[in-house]
C-alpha cells in the first residue's frame, strides 16, 4: 500500500495524468470494462445485501454511466485555460486561471450505495488529472473485491489502485499524505477523517449523512407526494443517505397520508416475501433497527427476520422529537411520522437540529416552499419528490454544517478535484512606476484612482 501511493506519486509528477487525450481514454476505459463486467458487479451487490440487477442498474450504475460520459464530453471544457478580467493597476498583463489537477487523491466509499460512493468520485478525480487510490467499505465486501479486481486487471497501479480493508487499512493510509481525501460516510468517521488530514494540512471533501426530513404540507397532492416518498423512504431499504428520515405532516392530512402510505407499501415490492426488496447490511445494524421499534406505536409493518436481515417497511405514528428514533440517522427501513399544526413551529425545531444532508417539501402552495427554502439550510433536495436530486449533475450533491464538507457531481465534482491557478501575465514593454519609491503625494492621488478609492 505504501509502495502504491509512493509510485502513484512518482507517476503524477511525470505529467503523465494530465493530458486531456489521457483523461479521456482512461475515462472510455472505465466504462468499457465496468460494461464487460456488469454480471460480476451484479452478482457481487446481490451477495452483499440482495440488491437486485435492476436496482443495481437504476442506482448505481447508470448514474455512474452518466457520470463517465457528461466528463468525457465536458472535460476539455472544464479543464480549459480561463481569461478573465485585468485591473487597472495592472494594466498591459493578462489574466487568466489555470486548473490543475491536486495530485495524489484518496477516495474512502460507504457500503449503502458502494460502486456509486466509489466510483462517481474515482470519475471526478480521473476527469481532473490525478492519481487515486479507492477504499471501498468493506461491510459490502463482495462489491469491494468486484471493484478490486476491475480496477487492478485493466488499470496501472501507479494511476488508480484499489485498496480494501476496514479501519486498520483506512487508519493507516490516513497517515499518509496525500493532496485530497474524499470521504462518504458516517458524521462520526467523518470526524476522524477531518482530524487525520488535518496533520497534513491535506483538503477534503466529506459527504455525511444526517436526519433529513421530509414536509406534507396541508397544501399539496397527497397521493403522488405519498407514492414518491415511500419509494424514496424504503428503496434500499431506507438504507439512503439522502432518504427521507422522518416526516413532518400538517394535522389536518395525517390521517389520510398514513392510510396512503399503508396502501402504497402494500402495492409495492418492498415485502420480505418479494425478491426485490434488500437486505439490511449486516447483523449489528439489523439489531440496531430491531432496538429502536421497541415499545413504539407502529401503524404499519414491523415484521422482521433477524437471520435473514429483513425488516418490514414500517411507519410508526405519534413520534416527537424528543423519542430515541429522532436521536440519530435511521438509516433503515422505519419512518417516524411526526404530526404538527403550524409551519412556524415545526420550522424552528428543524432549525434546532444539526443541518441536514436533504430536505423534502411537498407542497403546491409556493409560500409554503419559499419560506423552508429561505428558513432551513441544508445540503440539497427537492419540492414534491425526495431523493432524485442527486441525479441531476448540474447541481451540487453535498452537505452544509454537520451533514458534509464540500460538494460534487457534474462540474462541480471535477472542481473538487482541482487546484485553479491564478495567474496575471505581464509584458515588459509598459510600467506604471507609480508603485515605486520615492513616494509622493502626487503619486499616491493617481493609485487612489486607479484603483478607484478617491
Ligand atoms: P462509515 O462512516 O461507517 O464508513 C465509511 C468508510 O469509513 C468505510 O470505508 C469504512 O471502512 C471507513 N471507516 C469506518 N470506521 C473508520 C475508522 N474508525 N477510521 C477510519 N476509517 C473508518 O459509514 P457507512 O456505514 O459505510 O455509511 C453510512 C453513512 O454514510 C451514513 O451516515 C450515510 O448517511 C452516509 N452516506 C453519505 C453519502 C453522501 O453522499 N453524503 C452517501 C452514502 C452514505
Amino acid at each position: 500500500m505504501i509502495k502504491t501511493i509512493a509510485s502513484q506519486r512518482k507517476f503524477f509528477s511525470t505529467n503523465g495524468t494530465k493530458s486531456i487525450t489521457f483523461r479521456i481514454e482512461q475515462l472510455r476505459k472505465l466504462k468499457r470494462v465496468l460494461k464487460e463486467n456488469e454480471h460480476l458487479l451484479d452478482e457481487a451487490i446481490y451477495s452483499d445485501f440482495k440488491k437486485s440487477s435492476f436496482e443495481n442498474f437504476t442506482t448505481e450504475l447508470s448514474l455512474v454511466y452518466h457520470d463517465i460520459d457528461e466528463a468525457i464530453k465536458k472535460l476539455p471544457r472544464w479543464s480549459k485555460k480561463k481569461r478573465v478580467k485585468t485591473n487597472l493597476i495592472n494594466f498591459s498583463a493578462r489574466s487568466y486561471i489555470i486548473p490543475e489537477p491536486l495530485g495524489n487523491i484518496l477516495i474512502i466509499g460507504a457500503w449503502n450505495f458502494p460502486y456509486l460512493t466509489s466510483l462517481s468520485p474515482v470519475i471526478a478525480a480521473m476527469a481532473s488529472g490525478n492519481t487515486i487510490i479507492l477504499k471501498p467499505s468493506e461491510l459490502s465486501s463482495h462489491s469491494s473485491k468486484a471493484m478490486y479486481k476491475i480496477i487492478a486487471e485493466n488499470f496501472d497501479q501507479n494511476y488508480i489502485a484499489v485498496v480494501e480493508g476496514g479501519i486498520i487499512e483506512t487508519t493507516l493510509l490516513l497517515e499518509q499524505k496525500f493532496d485530497k481525501i474524499f470521504f462518504t460516510g458516517s458524521v462520526e468517521v467523518g470526524k476522524i477523517i477531518y482530524k487525520a488530514a488535518s496533520k497534513h494540512l491535506t483538503p477534503i471533501t466529506l459527504e455525511l449523512g444526517g436526519k433529513s426530513p421530509a414536509f406534507v404540507t396541508d397544501k399539496c397532492d397527497l397521493k403522488m407526494s405519498v407514492k414518491r416518498l415511500i419509494w424514496a423512504k424504503f428503496l434500499n431499504a431506507g438504507q439512503a443517505c439522502t432518504a427521507p428520515d422522518y416526516v413532518l405532516v400538517h394535522q389536518s392530512v395525517k390521517k389520510k397520508f398514513l392510510e396512503l402510505a399503508k396502501k402504497e407499501i402494500e402495492g409495492s415490492e418492498y415485502s420480505i416475501e418479494h425478491g426485490n426488496y434488500v437486505q439490511i447490511i449486516n447483523e449489528n445494524h439489523t439489531q440496531r433497527l430491531i432496538n429502536l421499534l421497541n415499545g413504539k406505536n407502529i401503524y404499519h409493518g414491523g415484521q422482521y427476520n433477524r437471520l435473514e436481515r429483513f425488516i418490514e417497511p414500517t411507519i410508526v405514528e405519534d413520534i416527537t422529537f424528543e423519542d430515541d428514533l429522532m436521536k440519530e440517522e435511521i438509516f433503515g427501513p422505519i419512518l417516524p411520522v411526526i404530526e404538527y399544526d403550524k409551519l412556524e413551529d415545526i420550522i424552528k425545531k428543524v432549525k434546532a437540529r444539526p443541518k441536514p444532508l436533504a430536505c423534502y417539501v411537498y407542497t403546491n402552495n409556493a409560500g409554503i416552499k419559499n419560506k423552508i427554502l429561505k428558513e432551513i439550510s441544508f445540503g440539497g433536495g427537492a419540492i414534491n419528490d425526495s431523493n432524485m436530486h442527486v441525479t441531476n449533475t448540474n447541481i451540487p450533491f453535498g452537505g452544509v454544517g454537520e451533514s458534509g464538507i464540500g460538494s460534487y457531481h457534474g462540474e462541480f465534482g471535477f472542481r473538487s478535484f482541482t487546484h485553479y491557478k491564478g495567474i496575471v501575465d505581464k509584458p515588459t514593454w509598459f510600467e506604471l512606476n507609480i508603485k515605486y519609491s520615492p513616494y509622493s503625494l502626487k503619486k499616491l492621488k493617481w493609485i487612489k484612482r486607479i484603483i478607484g478609492q478617491k
